[in-house]
């Protein structure tokens, strides 16, 4: 069932809670390197406050710690500033998100302002819920139940409506991503335009797919990746596997691996997968290899088993022209995980190979899709991010979305 948009909310004098994620890298002098996750909350914002509604913004920055004292690099003020040069108009910032401050910022906002609230992961009540995972039966304390509560109902009150526009959270049944539309009352939670855009290409190449619809799954652990690979299974033509997943698959079919990145426990789970697969699954036949991962180092194009002594750090030349033209073929193309250790050099030649083969095939009339995270930079590093179709801003979202193909918070959201 489709969801609700920004777009059929009726803004004017609403308060609007917009939660954004504004997790932007910063240089040592604190000065945001890539602006780009603030850029690409304009849309969302500038249609809320041209329609004459309060935007009340909302993000996490980093991983704050509790310390006081080093927390405050992960303030929002910055954001604030940035934003402010980037709509061209005042964006007042309140430097709590629950509480009197808050509630007073909240108060003294007209039609058409926008405030940004202090990060919400301030207070650990946010994440909370990750705790659970650790706790004996798998769910928070009474009290911890009680802290989250509280916290939601500080967030929730400051608005009328919610706004998801936070893709790259998706995945997390924080306080912001899911209390707080709980509690907002139901008819006015809805997407933001990134988070709809997001959801229309990853699902539309779930739902029905061009075809032939290809996916390249590189990466270092299949561990991480058996849930998607099972799920693309279902869908997909061809699942192209590279990076230190290969040695895993290699080590299951009984093929040496020397000291290659291996999960020497999922070796059952590599045959299983394939067997399942078939000939869908495709795997690197050639490595380039080298004695360990270090820029410079001397390497080793090795077909097959490798020895003993190497490790596999990259696809090598016969399996990229391999990908290359089944890659040139698809009409759907989904993309998780570098096929080597792309960030040392000359290991990125397969990453970037692929990179290249997806751009050309999307410059043919094929649908790329990126699931953000390190393909996503690859991509940028390469310069191409202008010829793909749709480059993900959430690595571990889009992940997740793949696999299970739903998310608790946008079930939360209102249907269209
Ligand atoms: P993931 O977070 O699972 O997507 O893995 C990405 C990481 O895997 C990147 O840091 C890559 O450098 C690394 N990687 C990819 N291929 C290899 C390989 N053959 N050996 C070691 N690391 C690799």
């Amino acid at each position: 069932m489709p969801k609700k948009s920004v777009a059929d909310l009726v803004c004017a004098g609403r308060r609007i809670f917009i939660r954004a994620d504004f997790n932007v890298p910063f240089d040592a002098n604190r000065q945001i390197t890539d602006d780009r996750r603030i850029q690409q909350c304009l849309p969302t914002i500038r249609h809320v406050i041209n329609h004459r509604g309060r935007a009340i913004l909302t993000s996490h920055l980093g991983r704050p710690t509790g310390d006081k004292k080093t927390d405050r690099e992960f303030s929002l003020q910055p954001v604030a500033d940035r934003l402010r040069d980037l709509l061209e108009r005042p964006v007042a910032f309140c430097a709590e998100c629950v509480g009197p401050k808050a509630d007073a910022a909240v108060a003294a906002m007209k039609d058409g302002d926008v405030l940004l609230l202090e990060n919400l992961r301030f207070h650990p009540e946010e994440t909370m819920i990750d705790l659970a995972k650790k706790n004996p039966d798998k769910k928070l304390t009474a009290e911890q139940d009680a802290r989250r509560d509280t916290f939601a109902r500080g967030l929730a009150r400051h608005a009328e409506m919610y706004v998801n526009n936070a893709f790259g959270t998706c995945h997390r049944k924080h306080v912001s991503m899911y209390d707080v539309p709980a509690l907002l009352p139901s008819g006015n939670r809805v997407l933001g335009f990134l988070v709809e855009r997001e959801l229309q290409y990853l699902g539309e190449a779930l739902r029905s797919p061009k075809r032939p619809f290809v996916a390249v799954l590189g990466g270092a652990k299949v561990s991480d990746k058996i849930g998607v690979i099972r799920s693309l299974l279902d869908v997909a033509d061809r699942i192209l596997i590279g990076g230190a997943m290969t040695y895993t698959f290699w080590a299951a079919r009984g093929q040496g691996v020397g000291t290659s990145l291996c999960e020497r426990d999922k070796l059952d789970l590599a045959r299983e997968l394939i067997a399942q697969a078939g000939d869908k699954l495709v795997l690197p036949g050639d490595s380039v290899a080298a004695a360990e991962l270090r820029a410079g180092v001397a390497t080793r194009t090795v077909e097959g088993p490798l020895p003993d002594n190497l490790m596999g750090l990259d696809i090598g030349p016969q399996s990229v022209e391999r990908f290359t033209s089944i890659i040139a073929t698809a009409r759907t193309i989904l993309w998780n995980g570098p096929v080597g250790a792309f960030e040392t050099p000359p290991f990125d030649a397969g990453t970037t190979a692929v990179a290249r083969a997806i751009a050309a095939a999307s410059g043919q009339g094929a649908i790329s899709i990126v699931g953000g995270g390190d393909s996503a930079a690859a991509v940028e590093q390469a310069g191409l991010a202008e010829r793909f179709t749709h480059i993900s801003t959430g690595g571990g979202a889009s992940l997740e979305f793949l696999e299970k193909r739903k998310f608790a918070t946008i079930d939360i959201l209102d249907d269209a």
